[in-house]
């Protein structure tokens, strides 16, 4: 596992797909080879097809089976650098600034990559729980095209509820976004319940579809607020997220359709909840890639 993140280690590290394919098998299986389908440890290996043959099933293998990367054919040394550009750029990266970066001809080819690697993020970020002192509100991200409309109710924008865990109600420790259907108790309780543990305090402004919160096994400290100032005493992290959050979105991908924003706003909660691993970083989305259910190109297109 390395240490540093600079460009010239990485590019050393990983400057064939060959060393990309042995560091794969170590994240796929740390410890010694499982077959996937009887869980047996010994194998042949077939080195022309990259295939691993339990000796117990005979079932083959290969290591990119069931992740990202299965039947890609984009070298894997491009995928390496694609989710090393993604998960250090703090406010995310464009598909077409990755192609030009990754010298790959063809837009789709990067932007399928580049979804299965923000899947990935969202998907293992949807596993965290919040608890405890939390910050709450409601707002819309999203929208193709520029309508210059804002706030609640902004066509073309989705609802999505915002929460930070502010442990010493001093400085955030995790983030979530979740994009809801509408804005109603019903379906905010759903995502709540979901995300956020029974028994956790949720300070939030005043608006009515919080209302249920006390009863449904959470403290609650609603406030009215009518002025800047007081929206930002009381819930100060919450806002500065999500205005950053809107900036990078706008300044990166420019608009974002209601159909792929969750994975979007899952990129940037994952990056944010591993702010203090930046070591790390690499190798865990690499494992998130190889560990999480992948989605493919037409259930992107849906
Ligand atoms: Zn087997």
């Amino acid at each position: 596992m390395y240490k540093s993140i600079d460009f010239f280690r990485f590019q050393e590290m990983f400057s064939s797909d060959h060393k990309c394919w042995n560091y794969l098998v170590k994240r796929r299986w740390p410890v010694e080879f499982q077959c996937p389908h009887c869980g047996h440890n010994r194998y042949y290996f077939h080195p022309q097809r990259a295939l691993f043959e339990c000796k117990a099933c005979r079932y083959q293998s290969s290591v990119t089976a069931n992740t990202i990367f299965h039947k890609t054919r984009t070298p894997l040394k491009k995928w390496f650098w694609a989710i090393y550009l993604m998960v250090h750029q703090k406010n995310g990266i464009s598909t077409l600034q990755l192609q030009k970066y990754l010298g790959i001809k063809t837009y789709k080819t990067v932007w399928v990559m580049v979804h299965k690697i923000r899947q990935a993020m969202a998907a293992r970020d949807s596993t965290y729980q919040l608890c405890g002192l939390i910050e709450l509100d409601e707002s819309y991200f999203g929208g193709k095209g520029h309508t210059g409309k804002r706030g609640r109710g902004s066509e073309n924008k989705s609802p999505v509820l915002v929460a930070v865990e502010v442990p010493d109600n001093k400085r955030p420790k995790f983030a979530w976004f979740g994009q809801v259907p509408n804005l109603e108790s019903e379906q905010i309780e759903k995502a709540l319940k979901k995300k956020i543990k029974d028994l956790s305090i949720l300070k939030t402004d005043a608006y009515k579809s919080f209302l249920f919160i006390p009863q449904k096994g959470y403290y609650h400290y609603p406030k009215v607020m009518s002025d800047n100032q007081k929206i930002a005493d009381h819930l100060p992290w919450v806002h500065i997220l999500i205005g950053n959050v809107k900036n990078a979105i706008r300044a990166t991908f420019h608009g974002v359709s209601a159909k792929h924003l969750s994975r979007y706003l899952g990129e940037y909660s994952y990056r944010f909840n591993r702010r203090f691993f930046e070591p790390q970083l690499f190798d865990r989305l690499l494992n998130a890639c190889v560990l999480t259910q992948t989605i493919t190109f037409s259930e992107l297109r849906q």
